[in-house]
């Protein structure tokens, strides 16, 4: 009988009673691991009556303190990296190199919040009338939630928790179903940090978990990672039931590649930002906009020998290993569904990964890389997100044309441009309609300090991620005006009672 995981909740770890399981592979080899037990919406309710009894202790420990709390965290989950790393790296099948990342750009979200006691100072604004004082407070939601997708298991959830903990509020976290074991640790070491018990808690789960948090009128907000349909109906439903609501869907992210870019510097972040993770990230580029066919011709041939070259297999085979396998056979299928529908549209497939095998993992989700050229907007290739291991080339006329493309798709997440112009790059600035843009950087992620969303389908709901607008989400501002007249003073003298 395979491993089973459980939920963690009022600081331990807690079995289940549904009889509901979901498996959880080891994607490299295609075999099921363990399997994690799916919570039933009592068992939710369960978890937010202990989180609520929480709540009032943790909402008036000071600032300070709960910031200690993360500056203990930071140190241990530098201490278990390696543990971490090989939870994310074994269920989800990235490289070992890719899961130290996602650790440390959550890890640097830990490290904002030990600002705490300085991100949640109000404003203060001296007799604004006779005798009167203005100032505000941050104070925290009650308890909030956050359901994260199988991409990133350790970042995703360490964009949310950390800011809410240290605001005050106390925590539910639904991870993905498909890699469950980070969300225990993560859990674990928050309460060796000296998380009080039930201020943090676990339930693995499916939809039935989600539609009950949702559902739960003592959950005050929401905060959602995933793809752009579960996101409409997260935000959707979640705000009827009169929650705050972030919820964060998918992409599909270009990058123009100008006629005076450096093309050796475009290629060398093309391989990265498609390949990287299998391209199982929203921030992967998946559309490379080619300005002019001598700038296509180019990039094409530059390429596609480094795709067909590209060093693929399991995390822990070889230090070197550059991608790893896809999270699921039903997710490589999807894949390969996309990659059979551009063929059949027209594109040129110019490398088909559709039967790359692993020596030693032939039971395994991999895929080698492919790269479609001649790609036009009209296919479902280029409207819809593939999330794998996927590039195509779409070839423009001009800078307007790439920017009219990019603004008129769907989603809106991450875009870059890559040129020597300054003021292409000001231009393109100005006028692209997405959330994250980088010049000559193919994935712009915002760091911890700032702040992480898209714009139109990739985007639901008015704030994003971490950083200061983190802060806004998971606070509630309140303004206190106050006026002490001078009778009350002279009326009321104050008298040091005597020592005896
Ligand atoms: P997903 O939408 O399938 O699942 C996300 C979460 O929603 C999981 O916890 C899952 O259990 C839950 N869920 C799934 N179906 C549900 C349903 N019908 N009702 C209620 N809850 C449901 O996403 P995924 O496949 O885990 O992750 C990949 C997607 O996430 C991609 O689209 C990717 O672009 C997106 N993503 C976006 C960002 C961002 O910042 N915008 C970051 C990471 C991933």
């Amino acid at each position: 009988m395979a491993n089973t995981l459980h939920h963690w909740i009022n600081g331990a770890e807690v079995h289940g009673t549904s009889n509901c399981f979901g498996d959880v592979y080891n994607p490299a080899f295609g075999e099921v691991m363990s399997r994690v037990q799916l919570a039933t919406a009592e068992e939710v309710n369960t978890a937010i009556a202990i989180a609520k009894a929480a709540f009032p202790a943790w909402a008036a420990t000071p600032p300070l303190r709960r910031a200690r709390v993360m500056f203990k965290y930071k140190e241990l989950l530098e201490k278990h990296a390696d543990e971490i790393v090989a939870a994310i790296a074994t269920e989800h099948g990235k490289v070992k190199a890719d899961a130290h990342g996602e650790l440390i750009r959550g890890l640097e979200v830990v490290e904002f919040a030990c600002g705490a006691p300085h991100l949640l100072k109000g404003e203060f604004a001296d007799n604004v009338g006779t005798a009167v004082d203005s100032y505000s407070l941050r104070q925290p939601l009650g308890v909030v939630a956050g359901i994260t997708p199988f991409n990133f298991p350790a970042m995703v959830p360490m964009w949310m928790f950390p800011l809410a903990l240290v605001a005050g509020n106390t925590f539910i976290l639904k991870p993905s179903e498909r890699d469950p074991s980070t969300s225990l640790i993560l859990a674990r070491l928050l309460k060796e940090a000296g998380l009080p018990d039930g201020v943090f808690n676990v339930v693995q789960g499916d939809k039935v978990a989600v539609d009950a948090i949702l559902a739960h009128p003592d959950i005050q907000a929401v905060s959602f990672v995933g793809s752009t349909p579960i996101a409409q109906y997260i935000y959707a439903t979640g705000t009827a039931n009169g929650k705050r609501v972030q919820a964060l869907g998918g992409a599909k992210n270009h990058m123009v590649v100008m006629p005076d870019a450096d093309l050796d510097q475009a290629v060398d972040a093309l391989m990265g930002a498609a390949y990287g993770s299998a391209g199982e990230r929203c921030m992967a580029i998946s559309v490379a906009v080619a300005v002019g066919d001598a700038v296509a011709d180019a990039l094409v041939d530059k390429l596609a020998p480094k795709v067909r070259a590209l060093k693929i297999g399991s995390w822990d085979s070889a230090a070197d290993v550059e991608m790893g396998p896809l999270v699921t056979r039903e997710h490589k299928n999807k894949v390969i569904g996309y990659i059979d529908a551009g063929v059949a549209e027209g594109a040129e497939l110019v490398v088909d990964g559709r039967s790359h095998v692993v020596a030693g993992g032939e039971s395994g989700f991999f895929l080698g890389g492919s790269l479609f050229d001649d790609v036009s907007t009209d296919m479902k290739i280029y409207q819809e997100e593939i999330f794998g291991p996927v590039l195509c080339v779409v070839r423009v006329d001009s800078y307007n044309e790439a920017v009219r493309i990019t603004n008129e798709h769907a989603y809106g997440n991450g875009t870059a441009i890559f040129t020597r112009d300054g003021d292409t790059a000001r231009d393109f600035v100005a006028r692209i309609q997405v959330g994250m843009v980088g010049v000559n950087v193919p994935i712009p992620v915002p760091m911890a300090f700032m702040s992480f969303g898209g714009w139109k389908a990739s985007l639901f709901g008015d704030h994003h991620a971490y950083g200061a607008e983190g802060i806004r989400f998971y606070t509630r501002l309140k303004t206190v005006t106050a006026r002490w007249p001078q009778s009350i003073r002279s009326g009321a003298e104050f008298v040091m009672p005597t020592m005896k």
